[in-house]
């Protein structure tokens, strides 16, 4: 009887194994097809000069309305994609959608584009954005590319790929600064004009004085290495106090705006254009 038992127990498992391989080979089916079909989109969330309060930029960042499941997270799509090997064909994609908007929108400021360290390694990268660039006659310094420090166990491809980009006069900013290998060092070969700090740092602000020393201090360090800082996720009034005691000029959050739709960008810059 215990037998008969354990090999219940057993199948259920099995069963619950099965169901969630079936669930993420279909969800990875299924973006494949909706990438290839064009069916995910970008939103557009706007950088803010703290100083004067204007838009200088906007980060595209990628959507996908599942048909049956609704909205999912690129917190949830982007690694199982990544995992998938779809991560090339994700970024070039947006890409891609960043330089028609941008050709069919001379006003818009620059955009940020978010490069997976996977697709950062590949060698096609540079010919195949260059491709893109002029197919819709987009000047370069219209754009600005997002890479982590997760380049840096990618190994010899990505470096190549970041001295190159750097040669070619491609803008490069380090994205989510303080969640991965950080240390300062590596910073100063690295040769990216921008630095996102990103949000964890943020939320400790307002709650304690010790996180706005330790955000001061990385600010001037950075500053020290003639970087440009730019902080993400600022959601309060007190956070954005903080945030410029601690030396900064740039930032990112739900405070100024959500990622919004091109119209919904459109309409902001117009805005503040007459504002
Ligand atoms: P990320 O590049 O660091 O993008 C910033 C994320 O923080 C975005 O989430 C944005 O909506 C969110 N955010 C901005 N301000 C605030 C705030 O004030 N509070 C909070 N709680 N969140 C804020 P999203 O769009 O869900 O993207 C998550 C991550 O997915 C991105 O992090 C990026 O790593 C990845 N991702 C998104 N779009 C793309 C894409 O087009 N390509 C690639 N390769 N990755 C993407
Ligand atoms: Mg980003
Ligand atoms: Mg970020
Ligand atoms: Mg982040």
């Amino acid at each position: 009887q215990a037998k008969s038992k354990r090999r219940g127990a057993t199948l259920i498992f099995d069963d619950d194994m099965e169901k969630a391989c079936n669930e993420r080979l279909n969800l990875i089916n299924k973006l494949r097809q909706d990438l290839s079909e064009e069916r995910l989109y970008l939103v557009f969330q706007p950088k803010v000069n703290l100083i004067n309060n204007r838009i200088i930029g906007a980060e595209a960042l990628l959507r996908w309305n599942h048909e049956e499941l609704g909205e999912v997270s690129p917190g949830v799509f982007v690694p199982i994609a990544e995992a998938a090997g779809l991560s090339f064909e994700l970024d070039t994609f947006v890409f891609r959608s960043a330089c028609k908007v941008l050709a069919n929108h001379p006003e818009l400021p620059e955009i940020a584009i978010n490069i997976s360290p996977l697709s950062l390694n590949r060698r096609e990268l540079l010919p195949i954005l260059s491709g893109i660039l002029q197919q819709y006659g987009i000047d370069k310094h219209r754009i600005s590319l997002e890479i982590t420090e997760g380049c840096f166990v990618q190994g010899e491809g990505c470096k190549a790929n970041i001295a190159k980009l750097h040669e070619q006069g491609w803008s490069l900013h380090l994205d989510d600064f303080g969640t991965g290998y950080s240390s300062f060092g590596y910073l100063l070969d690295l040769p990216v004009s921008v630095i996102k700090i990103d949000r964890i740092f943020t939320w400790g602000l307002s709650k304690c004085d010790r996180s706005e020393r330790l955000l001061g201090g990385m600010v001037n360090m950075l500053k020290g290495m003639k970087k440009q800082v730019l902080i993400e996720g600022l959601e309060t009034e007190e956070q954005l106090v903080s945030a410029v005691a601690a030396g900064l000029e740039m930032a990112q959050g739900y405070l100024f705006y959500k990622p919004l739709t091109l119209d919904a960008f459109t309409l902001a810059l117009k805005e503040q254009a007459v504002a």
